[in-house]
Formats: structure tokens, sequence, C-alpha cells
């Protein structure tokens, strides 16, 4: 089997680099040429002496997941499709805004973690993801947007994606080493060169992998928290039956000891008449006293027999005035991608046994 050299940081490349007698510089050289510029072709690497060229092409690819749909939204928000051999495969959205881009990667194929709102816990686990598979949505999408204007302004950026956000399929602390390494790529300056306040990893809260990840690569946390009291969150995160909520506070705390950002983001997903009273905003104002946060109200992206429904804006408003009253910063996230089914935190949110109609749909929207 040849090496994919998309799983590799630059210490894994330097090293096996050093396994074939070749200088550390090289093995620099060959990562800028991969990540920088986006070549795959050992062939293009025109720096390269030949006979190195000729035994990586022997013994090595450059292979990203490969890509069975890519689709652009009327509001420019774009989403990609990729086959990884199982299930229905996993998605990755790019959200452009006027001072940013964002970049919703997945972490695994399905969660173990069943949260009952959520459509990829419904459908189970099936497996990680790899670190070529983590890196090269980021690769994807960094080396296609790059080639094309912006929408708006007709401008080709330099840098597309300046910022990832681990909130597509899958809890990213469960496939933890998978996700350092892919985490440590985006950061490197030789590779994607992003800022650790850039890049956000949302966990649903596994605490001991919180303590590892503020030790090994700390960057902007998000905590899925979507209930101010563990009979409730027992009910609807269940990973919060092992990890209660004052484990979970106190686990953000110490992360904060190293996080990029000097908050803790809580996202809340409105389930309507089960986590949207008001009673609950005060609930949560009591909670989270002692950790510095911001607030994420994202309302409920519905799907068949979800046996959940959309909260109502009057429930949106007066939960978020109640937060807003007791001096919190709080963002309602806003839907974007809708008619492509990319609301990001909602992704292949219509997996089992959907990407077939999801395909079919974009198919009849794109003719
Ligand atoms: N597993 C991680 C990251 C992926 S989910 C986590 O749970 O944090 C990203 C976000 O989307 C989480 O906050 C998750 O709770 C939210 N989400 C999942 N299903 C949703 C749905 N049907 N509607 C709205 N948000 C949802
Ligand atoms: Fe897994 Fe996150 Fe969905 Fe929970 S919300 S099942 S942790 S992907």
């Amino acid at each position: 089997m040849p090496q994919n050299l998309l799983d590799l940081d630059l210490q894994g490349l330097t090293a096996w680099f050093g396994e074939l007698g070749e200088k550390p510089f090289r093995a620099r050289q060959v990562f800028h040429w991969i990540h920088q510029s986006g070549v795959a072709d050992f062939a293009q690497m025109t720096d390269i002496a030949k006979s190195l060229r000729e035994k990586l092409q022997q013994q090595a690819v450059v292979q990203a997941p490969a890509i069975s749909y890519a689709h652009t939204s009327a509001d420019g928000t774009r989403k990609w499709l990729f086959d990884v051999g199982v299930a229905n495969g996993i998605e990755t959205v790019f959200i452009p805004e006027d001072d940013r881009g964002t970049l919703c990667v997945s972490s695994q194929v399905g969660c173990a973690l069943e949260c009952t709102f959520c459509s990829t816990g419904r459908q189970g686990f099936n497996r990680n993801l790899t670190v070529a598979e983590i890196i090269g949505q980021l690769w994807v999408a960094h080396h296609s947007l790059k080639t094309e204007p912006n929408r708006t302004t007709g401008e080709i950026a330099d840098r597309p994606v300046s910022n990832v956000v681990m909130m597509g399929m899958g809890e990213p602390l469960a496939n933890f080493e998978n996700v350092v390494t892919a985490l440590g790529i985006m950061l490197d300056d030789h590779a994607y060169g992003l800022s650790r306040r850039r890049v956000t990893v949302s966990t649903s809260g596994l605490v001991p992998a919180m303590d590892r990840l503020a030790e090994r690569c700390p960057v902007a946390l998000a905590v899925s928290l979507h209930a101010p009291s563990d009979a409730l969150r027992d009910q609807i995160v269940p990973i919060n039956r092992k990890y209660p909520l004052r484990e979970l506070m106190a686990a953000c705390r110490r992360y904060l000891v190293h996080a990029p950002r000097d908050f803790i983001t809580f996202e809340y997903v409105m389930l309507a008449g089960v986590n949207d009273q008001p009673e609950h905003a005060r609930q949560l104002i009591e909670l989270t006293r002692d950790v510095p946060c911001k607030f994420n109200l994202i309302p409920f992206n519905p799907f068949p027999d979800s046996g959940y429904e959309k909260p109502r804006a009057e429930s949106m408003r007066v939960f978020r005035q109640i937060l807003q009253d007791a001096g919190h910063v709080v963002t309602t996230r806003k839907t974007r991608g809708d008619d492509i089914d990319a609301a990001c935190g909602q992704l292949a949110g219509k997996v089992a046994d959907k990407s077939g109609r999801v395909l079919k749909r974009m198919h009849k929207e794109a003719a």
C-alpha cells in the first residue's frame, strides 16, 4: 500500500522521508506543494529532484476522499458530499461571509453518542475518519475555492477558508488522535497557517478529552450544552450520565487556562417545549455563573421522525433576552444554505439511507 501523504503532519512526513534517506527540508518542500499549492501529482513538484519524484510516485499518493457531489446554494454556501466508502459518506460545508469564510468539517462517519435530537446520533456510529479524510476536506475546499472569484467582489481570495469549525458529522474528541493531528496541520504555517482562535472544536462534553485537548492543541472550544440541569441533559445528551454538568463546568474552567480565547462558546439547540422556556434560561445563567462564556442558540433543524419541533420565534426571542439581560453575549445561528441541506451542525442530518434522496433533490435543483 502506498503511503497517503495527507495522513502525515510535517513531523510524520519528515520521519517518513528519513526512512527513505531524504533530508527534512525535502519533506518541507513536499508539504508546501501539497498543502499550500494543492498539488497531488508528484510530477508537478518542479523543484524536487527527479529521482525523489520517481521514488514518491512508486511509494506514495496524495489522496483526499473522493467528491460524490458539490453544490453551491443561492447564498453562496457550498456543500461537498465525500465518498468514504461506507454508509452515505460525509459532508463538508463552506459558509462565506463578508469578513470570513468558515468551513464546517466532519470527524467521524456517524456518531456513537446518540443525542436524541441529532440525526447523526440516530444513525449510530460507523467509523472514525482518518487524518487524510479530515484534512482532505480542507484541502479540497481550500484549493477549489482558491481558484474561483468571490461571488460578490469578484476577487480571488488567497485564503478563502479563514475559519474551521469541527461541527460536521461526529464527535471530534472521540476521534482524538486523528483530529489533533489534522488540527496541527490546519495551524501549521507550512500548511494552512490558521489562527488557533479561528479553529473551533465542538464537543458534547467528553471531559477527559477536553483536558487532553488543552494540553495537546488548545484551539477555540464550543461545548454543546443544550440543557441547564442534569435531569434534562441526561435525557437529550446521554453522555451527560457519564460526565454530568458539575464536571463539565469544571472542565470548561480548566480549559480556559490554556484556550486561545477567554471564553467558551455554549451551543444550545432550542427544542420546542423541551428546553426553550424562560426557566431554562434562568437555570442556564446560574449553571454557567463561574464560566466566562458566550451562547449560541441554534433553532432545532427538524428531520423525519425526530419527535422534536422547531422553537417558536417568540420563545427564542424571550430566551435570548433573559441571557442578554444577565450580561451575556448571545448569537443566534443564522440558517444558511437551507436549500442544499447545509445548515452547519445539522449536516448529514439527513443521513441514514438519506444521501440518495439528498442527491436526487440536488440534481433536480441543479438541473
Ligand atoms: N459532536 C459535536 C460536534 C458535531 S454536532 C457536538 O455535539 O458538539 C454540531 C452541533 O450541531 C452541536 O451543537 C449539535 O448539538 C448540533 N445539532 C445536532 N443536531 C441538530 C439539529 N437537528 N438541529 C440543530 N442543531 C443540531
Ligand atoms: Fe454526536 Fe454531536 Fe450528534 Fe451528539 S450532537 S450525536 S455528539 S454529532
